[in-house]
Parts: structure tokens; C-alpha cells; sequence
């Protein structure tokens, strides 16, 4: 096994169980790896540090499998971790009985590189770096024996791939379609989830709890969804009681599958729901030049800053439309406000959304803090893991 050595002094975050190893951190390979192979990681004194997964072609240079140097790294290893990533959801009481959950969370389950999503019986396996793509049988088959899943579908076609020198791949790795499109039940709410085509997995999980805690607060509020996708939030919003539900997306199969999802549920007062094709942007001025005032308000949009060097311009595209949703509000009125990108901390995100306030000329407080549900952990050491954070703020 090759041995990768680190420059004095650059073992400090790994003693901090850090799993990642930058390129400025390494001074030299001993010995040949190949992409994804396994290597040994120790300090300039040689001392045994983990073991990792060689990345020649990204920033980070490899991701540690295990802080055990001791530890292999096989089969058996994967079987260990994959069981339990499912086993800790099992444990836990909000997610047991979920038909949509993700199972495996890269980092934080201490699998670098490895997302698995469960839809049904179906589960969506991405892999995203070197290491997860080398050990890519041994995951499938520990995957399916700890999840007990019938088919499993690779959305291996994340952007973050090209970071690390990999082609896309996509299709399924084992069973076919099944004959009938995909449907969860989530929170009472049926959702269909379309894994080839839809966005990431094919549903954005991770805001599974701020959907059900909008329909606690929707009750006899004239509510407006931007970025609403496959309609996620507004269907909560209606089965919580909202007197109106307008709901914007530039992506026409999104609003597609949105219309379906609202027939799909008979139980919700679906003249109440509008759907509207846009950009979010412009639209948020004609609404308001319009006329238009609601009592909550919910933006989720789309990563602006993927990382630190896009954070700048993402601050101005947030600070816009968190402006335009401040001055929508009636009095007493809700924002509930988020941001998934792993380029923004929170404390700049309430900033943003501080400034944004001001800009609308209103007074406005934090009712309460959002993030991920618990099937998207943040592991302690491991602050990039948190990528989603969310503000509901109650204007004056
Ligand atoms: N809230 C959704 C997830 C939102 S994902 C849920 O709970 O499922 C972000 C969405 O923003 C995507 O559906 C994408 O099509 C849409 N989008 C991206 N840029 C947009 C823009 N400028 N205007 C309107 N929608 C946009």
C-alpha cells in the first residue's frame, strides 16, 4: 500500500477526525496508487495516521476511510458502515416508517463520497468521489443487504464528479424499472419521484421536516412557494389549511410532476392551489408591483454558491430575494427563508437575510432555526455537512 505523507504540522485536522486531506497538506506519495486506491496516511515522522483514498485529480487530495490505521478497508469494511448508516436511522423515531429517507449521508456516516436515497422499495445510489467509484461492487451488494431494497438505481452524474476526474454514469445497477412511476407517502402527502430525471436523487429529502412544520403554520395563510419544484412545500401548505397556495418554478416537468402530485391527493383543497412557470426573480417584482401580499412566504432555491469563491454573488442573489419576500408580507406575516449552499455558513446567511430586512424596510425576528431533517447528519467534526440552514422570521 502506498504511503501518503503529510507536511509537519499538516496532521492537526486529522487529529480532529477531519475526513478530508488537500493537496497543500501532502508532501509526497511513497510508492504507486492509482484513483481511489486505499493508502496509508502518516505525519512527517511517520507516525500512522489513517487510511484514505487517493484523488490525484482533486483539491482534496483523498478522503480518510478510517481513522483506525489498523483498520482495513475491504468488503467487510463497507458492509460494517453501510449497516450501520441504516441501523442509526432504524434508532431513530422520525424516521422510522419514512418510504422516502436517505440512508447513507458521504462524510457524516463516514462513507466520503457515498449517497444512497431510499424511495419505496427503490434506493438511488450516487457516488461522488474516487474511493466511493473503486469500492463501487462491494457498496451495491452491502447496500442491498442492509436495505433489504429490490432494485437499486446509480445516479452517479453530480457536477462535483468532474472535481475528481469522473464521468457521469447513471442506470440501473440492479433490477429493472418498476412497471408503475415511483411514489412515496410523505407526512400523509403522496409525492410521485421521477429517480432517472428529477433533481439529485430525483426529491429533496432533506427539507422532509420544514415541509411538515409548513403545514403547522399554513392554516388560513394566503402562502407563496418560490422554487417549488414537484410542489413539496405547497402540498403540506394545503393540507395544513392555507387559504391559497402560489407556487413558482422555472422548470416546466417540475410543475408537471407538481400538478400530478396535487391529483394524487384527493384530500387537499385543490382550487386553492395556483402554478405558475417563472423566473423567480422577475416574478417576485410583479407580484409585488401588482400588488400582491401574503402571510408566508417560502424560498428554497437552488445552491447559488456551491463553494467560498461563489459566495459573493450568491449574497446579492439571496439579499434580492429574501428583500422581495420581506416586502410581499403582510403584518405578522412568516418568511421562512433557506440556504443549501455549502459556500455560505449561517451566520452569513442570517446577515444576508438581516440586510435583506433593512432593504424592505421592515422589522422582523427569528422564530425559529431550520436545517436538514435527520437522515442528513452533520457529523461534529465535519462542519461542511452543513449545508442546508433555514430562518423562519416573523415580520412586524
Ligand atoms: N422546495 C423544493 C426544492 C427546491 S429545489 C422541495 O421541497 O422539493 C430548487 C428549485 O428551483 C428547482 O425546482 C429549480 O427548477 C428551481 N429554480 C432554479 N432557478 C430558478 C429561478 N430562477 N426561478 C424559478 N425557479 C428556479
Amino acid at each position: 500500500m502506498a504511503q501518503l505523507v503529510l507536511l509537519p504540522g499538516k496532521d492537526r485536522s486529522l487529529a480532529r477526525r477531519h475526513p478530508w486531506i488537500f493537496a497543500a497538506a501532502v508532501d509526497r506519495l511513497n510508492g504507486r496508487a492509482r484513483p481511489g486506491d486505499t493508502v496509508e496516511v502518516v505525519a512527517a515522522n511517520g507516525r500512522p495516521l489513517a487510511k484514505a483514498a487517493w484523488s490525484p485529480e482533486s483539491k482534496i487530495r483523498a478522503r480518510v476511510w478510517t481513522f483506525d490505521p489498523d483498520e482495513s478497508v475491504d468488503d467487510a469494511f463497507f458492509k460494517r458502515r453501510i449497516q450501520a448508516a441504516v441501523d442509526r436511522r432504524q434508532l431513530t423515531p422520525a424516521l422510522r416508517g419514512q418510504e422516502g429517507l436517505r440512508l447513507i449521508h458521504g462524510e457524516s456516516d463516514g462513507l466520503p463520497g457515498l449517497i444512497a436515497d431510499r424511495y419505496g422499495d427503490t434506493i438511488v445510489l450516487q457516488l461522488t468521489a474516487t474511493g466511493a467509484e473503486k469500492w463501487r461492487q462491494a457498496i451495491i451488494r452491502a447496500l442491498q443487504r442492509a436495505s433489504g431494497g429490490a432494485r437499486i438505481y446509480e445516479r452517479s452524474d453530480s457536477s462535483v464528479r468532474r472535481l475528481e476526474g469522473l464521468e457521469p454514469v447513471t442506470g440501473w445497477v440492479l433490477g429493472e424499472a418498476p412497471d408503475e412511476p415511483l411514489t412515496i407517502v410523505e407526512n400523509d402527502v403522496c409525492l410521485r419521484v421521477d429517480v432517472v430525471a428529477g433533481h439529485k436523487t430525483g426529491f429533496y429529502l432533506d427539507q422532509r421536516d420544514n415541509r411538515l412544520l409548513t403545514r403547522t403554520l399554513a392554516a388560513g395563510r394566503a402562502t407563496l412557494n418560490c422554487f417549488c419544484y414537484t410542489g413539496g412545500f405547497s402540498l403540506q401548505a394545503l393540507a395544513g389549511g392555507a387559504s391559497h397556495v402560489l407556487s413558482i418554478d422555472s422548470s416546466g416537468p417540475a410543475l408537471a410532476t407538481a400538478r400530478e402530485n396535487l391529483a394524487l391527493n384527493p384530500q387537499l383543497a385543490a382550487h386553492r392551489a395556483e402554478w405558475r412557470e417563472a423566473d423567480v426573480f422577475s416574478e417576485l417584482r410583479l407580484l409585488k408591483s401588482a400588488g400582491r401580499r401574503f402571510d408566508l412566504v417560502i424560498l428554497d432555491p437552488p445552491k447559488f454558491a456551491p463553494s467560498a469563491t461563489h459566495a459573493e454573488r450568491a449574497a446579492r442573489a439571496y439579499r434580492d430575494i429574501n428583500a422581495f419576500g420581506f416586502r410581499l408580507l403582510n403584518p405578522g406575516g412568516l418568511l421562512m427563508t433557506y440556504s443549501c449552499s455549502g459556500g455560505i455558513r449561517s451566520e452569513h446567511f442570517q446577515q444576508i437575510v438581516a440586510d435583506a430586512a433593512v432593504d424592505a424596510g421592515r422589522e422582523a425576528r427569528i422564530v425559529q432555526r431550520l436545517a436538514a431533517s435527520a437522515d442528513h447528519p452533520v457529523a461534529l467534526h465535519f462542519s461542511e455537512g452543513e449545508y442546508l440552514k433555514g430562518l423562519l422570521c416573523q415580520v412586524d
